[in-house]
Parts: C-alpha cells; structure tokens; sequence
C-alpha cells in the first residue's frame, strides 16, 4: 500500500473533477487527479458547450411521461430506451416518474435554478483566474421554432421561466434573421436567452483547467479505481497501480460514479446514465453567432474553434453497449432543417458521451464519512458543463469546512 501525501485525492478527471481540482489547489489544498483514460475522455469533450443557465426544470415532466410508449419503439427518436436494458432501467424510470409530483418537481427546478443562477459567474471568475476567459462567449443563446402552434407554448413558458428569474425574450421572424442571418427563412421566431453562454471546445476547457491545476502543483495520474473502503488510517483507494492511503477522497468520476460511492459510502445510489451524441461538422466554421436550439426537434447547434456542433438525444441503455452512431447521424437532417443552403457535412465525426443522471436531476454535491473524508460531487446530467465551475466552488467550502453559499441539503447524499 502506499501512502499518499496530498490533502485529497480527485478520482475523475471530467469537467466536475478537474474543475474542482483546480478550486482546490487554487485555495491552498494539495491535489492528486485520478482517470482511468485522460482528462475530459468521459461525457466532458463532447458536449453541446452550452452554458444552459436558462434549463431549471427536471427532466421528469408530464410531457415526458407522454412519450414514454414512443420511447419503447423509436430507436431513432430525441428520446428513447433499448429495450434490452428495459428491465435495469424500471426502477430508476418509476422514480423518474415520482419526481413529477408537482412538489417534487418544484423541489427540483428550485434546486436546479439555485445553481444555474451563479453558474455564468463562476465560470467567468473562475478563467479570469486562469486567463482563459477566452474559451467563453458571453453572447447568450435562442430557441427557435418552426411550427405556429409552438409559439403559444413558448410563450406559456417564458411564464415558467420568469418564476425563476430566467431572463428570456421573444424574438419574432425579422428579429431571429437579424440575429442569425444563415438559418432557414421557415423559421418563425425564437426565444433569447441573453443569460446564457456557450465555450468554444470542451475538450480545451478540460485541458486548460487540467493544466493551470498541474502549474499550481496539482500530480496526476493515469489509473483506474476499481474499490476502495474507510479504515481507522484514512481512505483506501483500489487502483489498477495498487492500494493507495489517502486523508480524503473526492468522487466524481461521472457516470461511473455508482460502485465507488457505494464502497466509501454504503449507499446504493441510483445513478444512471443519459447517453447523448453529437455530430461535428468541421467545415461549418462561423455559421452561427450563438448556440441555437430547435423547439421541436429538441437538439442544440453550437458554434465552436473546431466547427459546428450538433448536439442532443436521451438515449437510456447503460453503460456497457455500444454507441448507435445512427442518433448522431439523424442530427445532421434534423440541422439541415433549419437551413436553406446545404450544410456542408465533409469529414463529420460521430461521438456518443454518457450523461450523469439521478432521478430527481439534481447532482450529488456533499461530503460524508466518519470524519468527514469522502466528499462527492457527481450526477449532474445535462447541466455539468454549466454548473462545474460552482461545483468546484461549493466543493471547496465543504472541504475548508466553511458555510457553503447555499443550502445544499437538496443535492445531498442522505436522500437515497
Ligand atoms: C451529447 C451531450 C451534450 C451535452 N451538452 C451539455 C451542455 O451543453 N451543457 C452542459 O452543462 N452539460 C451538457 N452535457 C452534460 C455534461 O457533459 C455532463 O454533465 C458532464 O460532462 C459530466 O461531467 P463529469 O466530470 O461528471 O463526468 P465525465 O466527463 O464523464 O468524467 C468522468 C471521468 O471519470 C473517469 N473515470 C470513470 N470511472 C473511473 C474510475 N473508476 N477510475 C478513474 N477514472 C474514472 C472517466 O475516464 C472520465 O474522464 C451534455 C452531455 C452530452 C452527452
């Protein structure tokens, strides 16, 4: 067994983890990063890029509920389920569905819009920190829309939102192509949400959080945790390089988070995975000035360094079977939709990536343990990119034992 010497240990080198391992050794504390493949090689390097600060309702919904017979038999739809993982995934879909009392889900977009509110703040302050701002556009984002009759329900839900404080206006058909002169003259208008942002490579978040850690000193190394348990000396972490002994731990390795929690922790939780894809088209460089998403196809085009970005799906098989490239594909019709001109789609590349995902769509964000050595910070679904940054920061105050921001009983480990 050896013995490690730094003040904690981060197993998980996504956005969650290396923006936490950063926050951590920005306040003094000594970091050893684990991943078992390389920083950002989990759901963190293929995501949409959007700061979705305007996203504050669950994803367990009425409307949802309605769609389940669909999901059961369209493998190609934004939402569906492989049958053949039907049985693993009941239990968590029946507490998907409690969720949608309409308490529990207020608790929810209460506790979501908590988060999302000073997540775009964070962010800013937290590559200020780093001299990276240059990797976020602060330029909001629209949903647009195609259909007459979906403009009375985006109208219903500017309603919603404005409970929540969620700035948001309705552009009509002139004000949307004033904006974004390059989408389809179909479109008819859309909603904007000037509190919103989008990065322009997740991958290059990761790698500059990643790097800027290390420069304060931050070790690193590439292992894979396999189990671990609490003894009388601290935590013992089973890796694929040996036993290590370290003082505390912080899990947030993402979807994978489920067995290590339950080591360290005795708690069963019920974690699941939300496989989304995206198609990058490479050759649509500067097509759009904002990220863009489609009212009625559900999915989100954003702009980035490397091209543009489709993005989008809830696919529920697991953790285990192979991607269906055939969703990634399908986004790229669903985008042409939304233009007039051909998109040029040379040398698109596919990538499935596994979203976080707690019944209730709130993340795990606590520390727990005899002495208080096992901190979590996992399960943030669709919103990790957004709320990684304030993660890192409650993450820290839970460390340094100071009053965190905010309540955070809502994202605690205690209601499994
Ligand atoms: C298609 C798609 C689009 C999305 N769009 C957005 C968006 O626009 N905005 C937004 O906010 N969120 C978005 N998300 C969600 C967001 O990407 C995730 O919530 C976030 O990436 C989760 O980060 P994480 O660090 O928890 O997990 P991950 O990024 O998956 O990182 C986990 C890391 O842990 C490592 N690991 C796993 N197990 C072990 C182990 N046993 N030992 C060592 N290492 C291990 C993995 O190698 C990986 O690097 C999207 C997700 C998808 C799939």
């Amino acid at each position: 067994m050896k013995t490690m010497t730094q003040d904690i240990i981060v197993v998980g080198g996504g956005i969650i983890g290396t923006s936490c391992a950063l926050a951590l050794q920005q306040a003094g504390q000594s970091v050893l990063l684990l991943d078992r493949e390389a920083p950002g090689a989990g759901a963190s390097s293929g995501n949409a890029g959007h700061i979705a600060t305007e996203q504050v309702f669950p994803l367990a919904s009425t409307e949802m509920l309605l769609q389940l017979p669909k999901m059961l038999f369209d493998p190609l739809g934004p939402l569906s389920v492989d049958w053949r993982y039907l049985p693993q995934i009941t239990p968590w879909m029946l507490q998907l569905v409690n969720n949608m009392r309409p308490k529990a889900n207020k608790h929810s977009a209460d506790a979501l819009s908590t988060l999302n509110r000073a997540s775009l703040t964070v962010w800013r302050d937290l590559l200020e920190s780093i001299n990276r701002s240059d990797l976020l556009q602060e330029k909001g984002s629209l949903l647009v829309y195609e259909k007459p009759e979906t403009k009375a329900s985006l109208l219903k839900h500017i309603e919603k939102l404005s409970a929540y404080d969620v700035p948001v206006a309705h552009l009509n058909e002139a004000e949307l192509h004033e904006q974004a002169p390059a989408v389809s003259k179909r479109l008819l208008g859309a909603l904007e949400f000037p509190a919103t942002a989008h990065v322009t490579d997740p991958l290059k978040l990761v790698d500059a959080l990643f790097e800027a850690a290390q420069q304060q000193g931050m070790a690193y190394s590439q292992t894979d945790v396999t189990g671990g348990r609490l003894t009388e000396a601290g935590v013992e972490l089973e890796t694929t390089d040996g036993t290590l002994l370290c003082k505390r731990v912080l899990i947030a390795n993402g979807a994978y988070a489920k067995p290590l929690v339950q080591a360290l922790t005795g708690v069963k939780v019920p974690l699941e995975t939300e496989r989304g894809y995206h198609l990058m088209l490479p050759n649509e460089l500067d097509i759009l000035p904002v990220a863009i998403s489609s009212a009625e196809r559900r999915f989100i085009m954003t702009p980035m360094q490397g091209g543009l970005r489709l993005a989008g799906t809830v696919e529920f098989a697991g953790l285990e079977r192979e991607a269906n490239m055939k969703r990634a594909m399908m986004l790229q019709q669903h985008a042409q939709a939304l233009f007039d001109r051909p998109l040029n789609t040379e040398g698109s590349k596919p990538w499935m990536g596994r979203r976080p995902s707690l019944p209730d769509s709130l993340p795990v964000i606590d520390r727990t343990g005899p002495k208080g050595e096992v901190l979590l910070a996992f399960g943030h679904q669709h919103l990790g990119l957004t709320q990684a940054a304030l993660t890192a920061q409650l993450i820290t105050q839970l460390y340094l034992s100071r009053e965190p921001t905010y309540d955070l009983a809502p994202y605690s480990l205690s209601r499994f």
